[in-house]
C-alpha cells in the first residue's frame, strides 16, 4: 500500500484541498511553489504509464475543478507527473503536480544541462 493510499484511507492525515468518490487532492507536504497540491485517484495505479485511460476523463474534470477552486484557473498553473526513475518519480502511485500562485520559471526543474541530452 502506498503513502497515498494510507491518505485515501485515512491513516495518515492530510491538508485536503477536494475529494470525491473517486479524486482526492492536497496540500504537498514540502510545496515547491506558493501553492503545491497533488492529485491522485483514490485507486491506485503506480504512474501515468500504467494508469487505465479512462479514468484519465474525470481526472482532468477534477483537476479543472481544483484549478477553478483555488483560483488557478485565471491565473494560470503548472500540471507536472513524474514518470518512473528518470522521471524523478518519489511515490508509486499516480499524481499530479498542480502548482501555481507565482509566475513560475521554468529552469529550477532542470538540474541537468541540457545541453549534454543529445
Ligand atoms: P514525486 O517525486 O512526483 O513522486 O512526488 C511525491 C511528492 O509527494 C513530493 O512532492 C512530496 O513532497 C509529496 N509527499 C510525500 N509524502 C507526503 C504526504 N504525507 N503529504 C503530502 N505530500 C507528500
Amino acid at each position: 500500500m502506498t503513502i497515498f493510499s494510507k491518505i485515501v484511507s485515512g491513516e495518515i492525515p492530510c491538508n485536503k484541498v477536494l475529494e470525491n468518490e473517486d479524486f482526492l487532492a492536497f496540500h504537498d507536504i514540502n510545496p515547491k511553489a506558493p501553492i503545491h497540491i497533488l492529485i491522485i485517484p483514490k485507486v491506485e495505479y503506480k504512474n501515468f504509464q500504467e494508469v487505465d485511460p479512462k479514468i484519465m476523463m474525470g481526472m482532468t474534470l477534477f483537476i479543472h475543478e481544483v484549478a477553478k477552486l483555488l483560483g488557478l484557473d485565471e491565473s494560470g498553473y503548472r500540471l507536472i507527473t513524474n514518470n518512473g526513475e528518470d522521471g524523478g518519480q518519489e511515490v508509486l502511485h499516480l499524481h499530479f503536480h498542480l502548482l501555481g500562485g507565482a509566475k513560475l520559471s521554468w529552469s529550477h526543474l532542470s538540474d541537468s544541462d541540457s545541453k549534454n541530452f543529445i
